[in-house]
This record gives structure tokens, C-alpha cells and sequence, in this order.
């Protein structure tokens, strides 16, 4: 029941809800939201922040989208839901034509689940599923690299950094993976030979073991916001064919535009065998995810006993989301959206660069409309997340990092003032 006029109960929220990695006995401010529109957070006192996360990659059109809320309102008029073992529906298909037409060839089979971290967790099933088909039950590894992210459940935790990737704690009863340093070349950097050499050598020494390899294409988000040269994934390729591993992308982060190129894979000029997509994909507005593969695969799965894929969440193929999937994908390749990611990574490139040479500050680096400030020590985020508010600006960081990844709706002058705003804060 909503009470008009009556303040949050905040104490409730502090004493009994989690929130994302966060203690219950001295959990760090949380911020009322009232409500939020276009780029601007509104808080229940009234402020507004200008949005710099997309709330978390998501929210690429901004908040409250006139197009997005007749695409829910809709469909609820319709069916919200419906089971879809042994039933489909219009929403499944058309969103399931766009992303088969959108994404990288040879990729045509698609499986919808709730959450990036299930969609990772389909992936690597997927592979597990087609080696076992094919009789192979000793290829029953993932290999990935260091600093990368993948998710909060069981398997999507054990191809996480070790270290970095927040989950270190659960090493010991995860199963054991193999880890490739991180590729040192740069995005912009001239291709260096040697960035591929750790992972050509475990791919050399454990294939007999290795079924997939699994990575973030291009830009490595949560563990760590590092860009790597697009050469690393085209070797990396033809080193998976050579030893018969598979590819699989994580694209969760990167998809739909964000670094520049509708999906980070298309940097390279290669296709995964299999591919994940969550996020951004309904603007922001409902968790959903896909796992798209190859025919190859699918044939694997399929011709084989038991002769189905082994997945079905409950709320698979929700025709809610599905309807969101499509209203936000239509809108984005409407959009000039190349055109207006040039645009805000040029804003970003120009107003984060002023403070790279800053004592505190270790790198400045931005690719499409992600820009990074990663420090020489970790911030005191309570403290930053405070005064970046108090300024009107929404931002959070983790560790070294401050980040900016603003819906692809910003405007020029919103956008400076988020960035200017950001460093006079980082600054002193
Ligand atoms: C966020 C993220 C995930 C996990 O998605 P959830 O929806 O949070 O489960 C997996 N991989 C990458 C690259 C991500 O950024």
C-alpha cells in the first residue's frame, strides 16, 4: 500500500532488506528514488540526479521512455505471462527474428532466460551438453581470463577473476577452472604478438580438458573496466578452431551499442559459437536474457540423448520482456546510434582527459560511451556516492574505478555536466 506524502521507511530497508553486496549490520546509505525520467534520477527530497550508469549498462533510452511504456502497457493488456513449455507467443518470435538478425552470423538458435548470470550459466551448459553428445565427457573445462565477470551463480562465479571478481571467498568450493592472464594490449594500442601468448599456451597444454573458452569481447566490465586490442579476439579464434574449443562471448555488458559497435565482437571480424546478451536488452526495464548458438551446436545438443538442451526457468520467454526486447532494440536502430555514441565518447574523451594527469588518478580511458577513471588507491565510495549526489549527479564507483556509462539519451550539456562535476569532486 502506498501512502501519498508519507517518507520512506528507511529503517525498515536498513534493518531487513540485502542490497547488491552489501552487510547487514552496517550497510552504507541508500538513496530514496521517487521516480526517475529521461536521464534524471528524482529523489524523494526532491533532488534530481543526472544519470551516469544506465543503471548498470541498462537503461540505454533513458527512464520513463514514452515508447517503452506503451510496448508493457500493451502487451499487460494482452497476457503478462504465460508458461512457455508447450506454448508460445508474437512477442518470442519477433524479438527472437531481431536478435538472430542482429547478431553475428552463423548465430541462430536462441534461448531466453531471466538473468545474464542464468544466461551464462544456459552457455556453458550449452557446450557441456553438445561435448557430451558427441561422446567427450573428458572436455569438461572452461578456460577464461583474468579480470573478467560473468555473474553471481555457481558456474558463472567459478569463470570470474579469482581475485577481482568478487567472489574469491567461494574459490574452494567452485569447480575448478583454468585462467589466461588478461590481454595487455590495449584497445587503441598497436596489436602486440605477445598479448595472446598466455592464453595460446593453456589452450595448447589443456585442450584435451578445455570445452569452451568464455570471455567479455573488448571491454572487461565489473572485473576490472579494462579495453583490449580487437587482434586478441581474431587469434584467439583461430586458436580455438585449431584445438576444437569453443567461443563463447559474453556480450551482457557490451551489447547493444555500448562500445561503439552494436555488439563489442564486431571490433574483431569473427563470430562466437556461442553468445550472451541481458542488460540493455529491454532498455532498462525487466531483467531478461539470451543465449544465442550455432546450428553445429544445436545439432550436437539435439542428436543426441537425451536429445533436448537440459533448461527451462519458469519465467522463460516472458512476453512482457520479450515485447520490451523489441520495442528497445526497434528503437535503438532507429536511432542514428553510431552517429551518437561518437558523440558522447568524444564529449567523454574530451572532459575526463583533464584530469589524467591528476596524482591521484593511475589512467583515463574511454571507449564508445563508457569512460573510466581508475585511481591510484581504492576510494572511499560512501563518501564519493555522497558528495557526487550533493553535486546531482549519479555515479558508483567500486574500487580504484570511477566510471561513467550514461543512457545513449544524454544530452551535450547534461552529459559535460556529469563529467564536470564528477572530476571537481575526484579532484580534491
Ligand atoms: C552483469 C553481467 C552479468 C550478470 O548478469 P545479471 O543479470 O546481473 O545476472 C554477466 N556478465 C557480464 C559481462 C555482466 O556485465
Amino acid at each position: 500500500m502506498t501512502v501519498m506524502n508519507e517518507p520512506m521507511d528507511l529503517a525498515f530497508d536498513k534493518e531487513h532488506i540485502w542490497h547488491p553486496y552489501t552487510s547487514m549490520h552496517n550497510p552504507l546509505p541508500v538513496y530514496p528514488v521517487e521516480s526517475a525520467d529521461g536521464v534524471r534520477i528524482k529523489l524523494e527530497d526532491g533532488r534530481e540526479l543526472i544519470d551516469g550508469m544506465s543503471s548498470w549498462w541498462c537503461a540505454i533510452h533513458g527512464y520513463n521512455h514514452p515508447e517503452l511504456n506503451e510496448a508493457v502497457k500493451s502487451q499487460l493488456e494482452k497476457m503478462s505471462h504465460v508458461m512457455f513449455g508447450g506454448l508460445t507467443h508474437q512477442p518470442a518470435i519477433d524479438l527472437a527474428k531481431l536478435l538472430v538478425e542482429i547478431t553475428p552470423i552463423g548465430l541462430e538458435k536462441v534461448f531466453y532466460s531471466d538473468s545474464g548470470s542464468v544466461a551464462v550459466e544456459v552457455a556453458m551448459k550449452m557446450a557441456l551438453q553438445y561435448r557430451f553428445a558427441t561422446g567427450n565427457f573428458k572436455k569438461n573445462k572452461f578456460l577464461s581470463i583474468k579480470s573478467g565477470y560473468h555473474g553471481d551463480t555457481f558456474n558463472a562465479m567459478s569463470v570470474c577473476d579469482p581475485v577481482t571478481g568478487m567472489h574469491d571467498i567461494f574459490t574452494g568450493v567452485l569447480p575448478i577452472n583454468f585462467f589466461a592472464d588478461s590481454p595487455s594490449c590495449k584497445f587503441q594500442d598497436e596489436w602486440d604478438e605477445q598479448s595472446i601468448d598466455s592464453i595460446r599456451c593453456m589452450i595448447e597444454k589443456n585442450h584435451e580438458e578445455l570445452t569452451a573458452v568464455i570471455l567479455e569481447p573488448i571491454v572487461q566490465g565489473a572485473g576490472g573496466m579494462r579495453f583490449y586490442h580487437p587482434e586478441y579476439l581474431n587469434q584467439l579464434r583461430a586458436i580455438c578452431d585449431k584445438f576444437d574449443v569453443l567461443l563463447i562471448f559474453d556480450e551482457i555488458a557490451t551489447g547493444f551499442g555500448r562500445t561503439g559497435r552494436l555488439f563489442a565482437c564486431e571490433h574483431a571480424n569473427i563470430e562466437p559459437d556461442i553468445m550472451v546478451v541481458g542488460k540493455a536488452i529491454t532498455g532498462g526495464y525487466m531483467s531478461f536474457a539470451a543465449t544465442l548458438t550455432t546450428r553445429k551446436i544445436s545439432d550436437g545438443i539435439s542428436g543426441s540423448s537425451p536429445g533436448c538442451f537440459m533448461h527451462g526457468p519458469t519465467f522463460m520467454g516472458n512476453p512482457l520482456a520479450c515485447s520490451l526486447g523489441i520495442a528497445s532494440i526497434s528503437l535503438l536502430l532507429r536511432s542514428n546510434w553510431k552517429q551518437n555514441i561518437k558523440r558522447i565518447e568524444g564529449i567523454l574523451k574530451d572532459k575526463l582527459s583533464s584530469i589524467s594527469e591528476d596524482e591521484k588518478v593511475n589512467d583515463v580511458r574511454v571507449l564508445g560511451a563508457i569512460g573510466v577513471i581508475e585511481m591510484k588507491e581504492a576510494v572511499d565510495m560512501a563518501d564519493l556516492q555522497r558528495k557526487f549526489v550533493d553535486k546531482g549527479i549519479w555515479v558508483r564507483p567500486f574500487g580504484k574505478l570511477v566510471y561513467l556509462m550514461p543512457p545513449y539519451v544524454i544530452s551535450d550539456e547534461d552529459l559535460n555536466f556529469l563529467c564536470e562535476s564528477l572530476i571537481n569532486i575526484v579532484e580534491c
